[in-house]
């Protein structure tokens, strides 16, 4: 059965001292552990990617990084090779967010190369897709978040795809401004993504595919979400920016647990 996945982004925020404070919050929250099913994940910036891994040490918490290039090394200045990232202790690697796809020229190839190099160095992709404003307006949201999913995972042996987390974040509802989708709206593209996995790569690995719902979740719409049983989980940036906005969230999932299990028990 698919696991129930809370994480945050932290984008280009948090200094080693304000990171550390809030894992140490995090880990008190997390002593008693995470019920079954649960899996908690934190994205820091690169710089303080091995602070907190080792802050973090002995929590139920994965670590990712923000982005990655797909090359083992070379003359590539300011960028950041898997292996580095792996060596910061990194679980897992953020690719493709709307943020880098429209401001750093981050093309749906660029995502694929660096999925087949991030499950080269065992990080688990974490790949962010959404349709932008004008792309849902004129109708081809379905088509634009289909494209980004099936470019990226192009190539990924299909015994391997479901190693591959998804993010639907519809660029209109993140970040300030931002607009959450509907949960049901929401449910309706994670399908589409699902049936689009099962065309390539079969029905029964598209049923074991992650796929994270992302875009100005807060602690109200945060149960409307999880209530979808196609939304594995929740990616979120500015509510999880104080460790106890992750923590509420964590409960929050914790007590729908017994509901969505039920729910795919009976889907199954
Ligand atoms: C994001 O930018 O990926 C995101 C989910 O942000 P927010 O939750 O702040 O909308």
């Amino acid at each position: 059965m698919r696991r129930t996945w809370i994480g945050t982004g932290w984008k280009m925020n948090f200094l080693r001292a304000e990171a550390e404070a809030y894992v140490d919050e995090l880990g008190v929250a997390l002593q008693g552990g995470v019920p079954e099913g649960l899996q908690i994940f934190v994205v820091p910036p690169a710089t303080v990617l091995r602070a907190v891994r080792e802050r973090a040490k002995g929590l139920p918490l994965l670590v990712g990084a923000q982005n990655m290039h797909w090359e083992e090394s070379g003359a590539f200045t300011g960028e950041i090779s898997p292996a580095m990232v792996k060596d910061c202790g990194a679980d897992l690697v953020e690719l493709g967010h709307s943020e880098r796809r429209a401001m750093f020229g981050e093309t749906d190839a660029a995502v694929n190369r660096k999925v087949h190099a991030a499950l080269a160095h065992g990080l688990t992709p974490l790949v962010c897709v959404g349709e932008t404003a004008d792309e849902k307006r004129l109708g081809a949201a379905r088509e634009s978040v289909v494209r980004q999913a099936k470019i990226a995972l192009h190539g990924v042996p299909a015994q391997r795809v479901s190693e591959v987390l998804l993010a639907y974040e519809p660029v209109w509802a993140i970040g300030a401004g931002g607009t959450p989708a509907e949960p049901g709206y929401a449910a309706q593209m994670h399908a589409a993504l699902r049936a689009a996995i099962g065309e390539v790569h079969g029905a029964a690995t598209a049923a074991r595919c992650a796929i994270l719902y992302g875009g100005s979740v807060d602690l109200g719409n945060a149960r409307p979400f999880l209530a979808e049983r196609e939304v594995d989980g929740l990616f979120v940036g500015r509510t999880a920016w104080k460790a106890s906005g992750l923590v509420a969230l964590i409960r929050i999932a914790g007590e729908m647990l017994p509901t969505r299990r039920k729910q795919r028990l009976e889907a199954s």
